[in-house]
């Protein structure tokens, strides 16, 4: 038998755990002395969710694909996406003592490249083809079959405490910008800038009609961006202060904590994981203005499930500035402070030929 000790791991959950579980000893595998140690057998229930995503890549790559590219062992994937291990060869070492049996029934887990086979990501590089069939069906059923009770039911509180991992605060004193067109060169007074009256609010990719929510970017040029305008145009951006702490989630990297946390809910932690990222893609993929009314009713259904979570809005790249955009559901936390004119001078295009695959 032989023991690893919490220096062994990057993960703070884990070096907990250890400590809890563990005693006092030396370390067979980084040589610590009088360290808290355990037998990493005894680590297997914690890593086994984690260790269940993976296949050996042979059972589903095509062949072809598997000759040309090199493939991960699953200690590398542990030490370079999960951040477990500092050092992949110790990782071997550790992994190999957790599991001596899981080796002789199954070779395929510690003698070949591994890789999630629900993200296998075909052609398109951004989204696996699981995520895009899930994403598709809650699309379909939202927009041409349950609108306000979706069948597929939410894990509430599950999604709940995702969520909470990807809280951001806005502290108070932060500056954020907002632009509206100004077509007869009037600038828009602070009074003027807010939020649309509910009565004639049109829905927007986070919001329903007649449910305004205040649209907001990091920095002025990408406020300006957002609205597409053209050059020539006059815009007014509002500076808006904030004036009290507003909690947001961050769609622009969601964060799961640990995933030792999660134990057999795992693999569901990581689709509700997905589908965030997948709800920020949504929100900060410029789209078609005539076609997108349909297009916005899985994001605003999304935006509306975190706001029933207690979150003040949610903050999203931009795809058309150099900052993120922030979308408040109320406005009653920030103020305009005041507004300035802008005229645009010039707009930057770039291209690529569309390419039938
Ligand atoms: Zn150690």
């Amino acid at each position: 038998m032989s023991n690893c000790c919490t220096e062994c791991f990057l993960d703070e959950y884990l070096k907990e755990r250890i400590k809890e579980e563990g005693t006092v000893g030396d370390c067979d595998f980084c040589g610590g002395k009088s360290v808290y140690v355990i037998d990493p057998n005894e680590l297997q229930g914690y890593f086994d969710p984690l260790i269940d995503l993976y296949t050996a890549q042979v059972e589903y790559y095509p062949m072809e694909l598997l000759k040309e590219c090199e493939g991960r062992f699953i200690w590398e994937i542990l030490s370079e996406d999960w951040r477990v291990f500092d050092d992949w060869e110790k990782g071997q070492e550790i992994i190999e003592a957790m599991y001596p049996s899981h080796h002789e029934d199954t070779p395929l887990f510690l003698d070949n490249y591994v890789g999630r086979e629900d993200e296998w990501y075909g052609m398109d590089t951004k989204l696996s083809d699981k995520l895009k069939k899930q994403w598709n069906e809650f699309c379909e059923e939202i927009t041409y079959r349950n609108r306000f009770f979706p069948q597929k039911k939410m894990d509430v509180d599950l999604i709940s405490e995702v969520l909470t991992y990807s809280e951001n605060i806005i502290a108070i004193g932060e500056f954020l910008f907002r632009a509206r067109l100004s077509p007869d060169g009037e600038m828009l007074s602070a009074g003027e800038i807010g939020a649309p009256p509910k009565d004639i609010a049109l829905e927007g990719r986070a919001n329903p009609k007649w449910i305004p929510y205040l649209y907001l970017a990091s920095n002025s040029n990408t406020a300006i961006s957002e609205i597409r305008p053209q050059v020539q145009n006059t815009i007014t951006v509002g500076k808006f202060k904030v004036n009290k702490q507003l909690s947001v989630i961050d769609l622009r990297n969601p964060y799961i904590d640990t995933p030792f946390r999660w134990g057999d809910r795992l693999a569901f932690v990581l689709d509700t994981h997905h589908f965030l990222r997948m709800l920020g893609y949504i929100l900060s993929k410029p789209v078609d203005r005539d076609k997108i009314i349909k297009e916005y009713l899985p994001t605003q259904y999304l935006c509306e499930f975190i706001k029933s979570q207690g979150f003040e809005g949610v903050l999203y790249k931009s795809f058309l500035g150099s900052g993120h955009n922030i979308v408040l559901f109320g406005e009653d936390k920030v103020d305009c402070i005041e507004t300035k004119l802008y005229k645009v001078t010039s707009i930057k295009v770039e291209s690529e030929e569309v390419v039938e695959e």
